[in-house]
């Protein structure tokens, strides 16, 4: 690299190989399980008016606060790359007028982007999966969510991972609970940590997922939300915790998860992976895998009607990181001219096998010899020599990498779609 050549940017990440193949994997699960649940997919632009988040989000939260990038463009407007996708997605719902189609279930994935400080599992830009149900105040869709956000984490194989739940109850319980947390923190302010005191003012609730052993001194005794819930604020968060026991969605109860947007309302949650789980040690001290909850007042704040919704995100690399380093996951077989002027003949065989579904390792250059041994080192099963057609053995002669049963199916498809009679075996 020349001293002159530009660097990529910090946080930002250029995804290759094994790892790119985890991603893909992934996004493909993802795509399979949205369908299994009805989800339709949407596409929205990666950035907003700035007004957008910061009316959603809260101006107090720290994704609006610290870490949006936002710019002026050329015409003089804020405008800000985004950072998580409800909010987006909620514009883009009152812009359109969707209300039609509630209750809507949309999904979506795509780069969002944060000014965070950059380490394992966190980045300026990363990637999500998104699930939304919008236009549905019934428990039933939280649980619909849950359950597919659980399905989607066993189709992925990821193990030792759970559903941490709270509810944040309806507005009314959730400002009785604040003001609660106000009183009890407030009378012993000066211990705690500085964040936690700016917090007290702003965004009291936030406290209590505080790492700070200064504030965690006082986590204990704290006000629960189980104190402040209206009758029907605790109807809502059994019918989702029966629905998801009904649906075999393991959960445990966390009563201090709060989530750090304004927006919340009722159910709140994350999966996390489990103390001493390979997931935790896989993740480091990043562990939300997946994270989102009821979002009933967020439609309003952008001057909308009431509409209550729910919704999730899940950090891609993270799944990636627990999905590990995958390769190829179909065999595939290499096309290898035994000379130059072969080469037109082997993309015309190249063609016909892809055709027909069967994947095709080629190269350009170099004699059959060199190139067999980078189609290996590259993961090709099989290698599918081509000879001149008047050669008296035949066309074409398939080796396989080994005897496996992947190998020989493949094999056994290259020389039936080819002609079994031509082969010189
Ligand atoms: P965290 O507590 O890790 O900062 P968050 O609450 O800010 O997460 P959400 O806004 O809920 O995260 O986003 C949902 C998911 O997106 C997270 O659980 C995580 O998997 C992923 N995520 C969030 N921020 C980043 C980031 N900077 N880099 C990579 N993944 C991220
Ligand atoms: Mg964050």
């Amino acid at each position: 690299m020349s001293k002159n050549t530009p660097k990529a940017i910090r946080g930002t990440q250029d995804i290759f190989g094994a790892q790119a193949e985890a991603f893909a994997v992934v996004v493909e699960t993802f795509e399979r399980v949205r369908r299994l649940y009805r989800f339709r997919r949407a596409e929205f632009p990666a950035f907003e008016r700035t007004e957008v988040f910061a009316r959603s989000l809260g101006e107090t939260t720290d994704v609006v606060s610290k870490e949006m990038y936002s710019f002026e463009d050329r015409g003089g407007e804020s405008l800000t790359l985004r950072p998580e996708f409800t909010a987006g997605i909620a514009r883009a719902f009152l812009t359109n007028g969707w209300q039609q189609h509630a209750p809507l279930k949309v999904a979506t994935h795509g780069p969002l982007f944060r000014y965070e400080r950059p380490q394992k599992g966190r980045y300026r830009q990363f990637h999500q999966i998104d699930a939304e149900i919008i236009g549905a105040a019934e428990p039933q869709a939280d649980v619909e969510l849950l359950a597919m956000a659980d399905q989607l984490l066993k189709e992925l194989g990821i193990g030792g991972v759970t559903l941490h739940l709270n509810t944040l109850g309806d507005a009314e319980s959730r400002e009785a609970w604040r003001a609660g947390l106000v009183d009890y923190f407030g009378k012993v302010k000066g211990d705690l940590s500085e964040d936690s005191q700016e917090r007290l003012g702003k965004n009291p609730l936030r406290i209590l997922d505080s790492k700070d052993p200064r504030d965690r001194a006082f986590l204990a005794d704290a006000p629960r939300i189980d104190d402040y819930l209206s009758d029907e604020a605790r109807g809502f968060f059994e019918a989702v915790t029966s629905g998801l026991d009904a649906a075999g969605v393991k959960w445990v109860r966390a009563e201090s998860l709060v989530r750090g947007l304004d927006y919340y309302r009722h159910s709140a949650f994350e999966f996390i992976p489990d103390e001493g789980s390979a997931a935790a040690e896989a993740l480091g001290a990043q562990s939300t895998v997946l994270g989102g909850g009821r979002y009933d007042g967020l439609m309003e704040s952008l001057g909308g009607p009431a509409t209550p919704a729910v919704g999730w995100a899940a950090g891609i690399e993270r799944l990636a990181m627990l999905v590990g380093e995958r390769d190829w996951n179909e065999p595939a077989v290499a096309i290898l001219p035994e000379s130059d002027d072969l080469e037109t003949r082997a993309a015309g065989i190249a063609a016909l096998l892809r055709a027909e579904g069967i994947p095709c390792w080629t190269a350009f250059r170099q004699n059959p010899k060199k190139r067999g041994i980078k189609a290996r080192t590259d993961g090709a099963n099989a290698s599918l020599f081509i000879k001149r057609s008047d050669d008296p053995n035949g066309e074409f002669k398939i080796t396989s990498a080994s005897e496996g049963p992947e190998e020989l199916e493949l094999s056994r498809r290259v020389m039936a779609i080819l002609g079994k009679d031509r082969f010189g075996l």
